[in-house]
């Protein structure tokens, strides 16, 4: 391997997993009822929803759209039972389907055939991204919006880094996919024509020749970069940040950064024309026997994903949606699986326990660790004391609500949830 980028200031180190990880990808059953949550982003625009309670809905049939084009789709074949509002498990409202398993599956049928996508212009590809439901997993929007607000993108990055420190689904996923993956950044190239692809990396990988063979065919730019294993490294701003220092400073760069999930689901639309009815969900933490990544419907209820490894071995004080230190927090195991959804983290005996002191003895660790160069401790100051330091609103600005901070202060200060408020506020 190549080439390696220069690590960030602060950080954690990502330590190796303590229990095992199924080295494959697992297909998990079909849930009976399923709760479709329509909305992917906070304040993303009402959907027209097209179908009726009491309706029979094919698998993969669309069931609501956007006035932009982007459709969301039936991942069962089912009956609506009823439309509700719900709290999504990022934490805002939206309407939802409650629909109950009913039909027969038909997409599953069609799983060898393949679309001719190198004749579709930058429009048809972007048309299908839009009609078969694909979002960017990360941001939660449309990949069409996200590709239209980077639209002088020059370089795609493909993000393969380790999203949480209790997570490490990522590089099974994209080991799993390769050849997708590479498959989906030429559908992009088509979009962008980039002058470069970069698979961000923690771990050395060479291609095979076989891979080699099909980068040639498709005519990609593409190459790995390897990234320092520590959190949050997987930040897209971070990764920015840092890959930007590897070129030379006269040259200007823009860089569209998108994670292995959102490729795999550009594949899926664009070669299998199949719409965005499943999603990859890492599963763990130390209240689970093993983790594994698990290939869900979306809808399904997390405590099916849990109980498929097997249930709990001691009681959760704590599941994390997505991110430990970042991520929306329940107990209900009701929660269904989403588009937007990538972790499931199970803990006990952590950092929640503790009740936080609220008083700061300004032993400076927060600020040691801090992946923006930010003074967590002058931010913490501000809000409590409304204390102006030289560049409160600066830190406020480059704050990336990592929550390290939090995770390291002895004191145990709710730091990043203050720090999210104020960005609310003031930003
Ligand atoms: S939450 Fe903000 S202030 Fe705290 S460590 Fe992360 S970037 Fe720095
Ligand atoms: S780590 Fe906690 S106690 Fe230490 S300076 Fe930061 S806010 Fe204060």
């Amino acid at each position: 391997m190549k080439y390696t980028v220069p690590s960030f200031h602060g950080g954690i180190e990502i330590k190796k997993e303590t229990n095992s990880t199924s080295a494959e990808i697992i297909q998990t059953y079909i849930p009976n009822y399923a709760l479709l949550v329509l909305k992917t982003y906070e304040n993303q625009p009402d959907f027209r929803i097209v179908v009726y309670e009491g309706q029979e809905i094919a698998e993969g049939q669309v069931v609501a759209q956007s006035n932009t084009g982007y459709k969301i789709h039936a991942p069962i074949p089912c009956v609506l039972h009823k439309i509700v509002q719900v709290v999504t498990p990022m934490g805002y409202i939206s309407q939802a389907l409650v629909i109950k398993l009913s039909g027969y599956f038909t997409l599953s049928l069609n799983s060898s055939e393949r679309y001719h996508w190198r004749s579709l212009n930058s429009n048809d590809i972007r048309f299908l991204l839009n009609e078969k439901g694909v979002i960017c997993s990360i941001s939660g929007k449309p990949l069409t919006e996200e590709l239209a607000q980077n639209s002088s993108a020059d370089i795609l990055v493909i993000n393969t880094l380790i999203q949480d420190m209790n997570c490490h689904g990522e590089n099974l996923l994209f080991e799993n996919t390769k050849t997708k993956i590479l498959e989906a950044a030429a559908i992009l190239h088509k979009i962008f024509n980039f002058s470069s692809i970069i698979i961000a990396t923690h771990f050395e990988y060479e291609f095979t020749n076989t891979e080699i063979k099909i980068i040639e065919e498709l005519k990609i730019p593409i190459n790995f970069r390897l990234f320092p294993l520590k959190y949050p490294q997987a930040d897209n701003h971070l990764i920015e940040k840092t890959l930007l220092k590897t070129y030379p400073k006269n040259e200007a760069h823009k860089i569209l950064t998108l994670e292995t999930r959102t490729l795999i689901a550009v594949y899926d639309a664009v070669v299998k024309n199949k719409p965005f009815i499943e999603q990859y969900v890492f599963v763990g933490g130390n209240c689970l026997k093993t983790s594994a990544l698990l290939k869900a419907k979306i809808g399904t209820p997390i405590g099916s994903l849990i109980e498929e490894l097997g249930g709990f071995i001691m009681k959760p004080d704590i599941i994390a949606i997505n991110n430990v230190l970042k991520g929306q927090k329940t107990l209900d195991l009701d929660t269904p699986v989403t588009k937007n959804m990538h972790a499931i983290i199970a803990l006990n005996n952590t950092l929640w326990q503790h009740q936080s002191s609220s008083i700061c003895t300004t032993c400076g660790t927060c600020i040691d660790v801090c992946p923006c160069l930010c003074n967590p401790m002058e931010m913490y100051k501000n809000q409590m004391y409304n204390i102006q330091f030289k560049n409160t609103r600066k830190y406020f600005e480059k704050c990336i609500a990592c929550g390290l901070c939090t995770y390291v202060c002895p004191g145990y200060i709710k730091l990043q949830d203050l720090f999210l408020k104020a960005k609310r506020d003031l930003l």
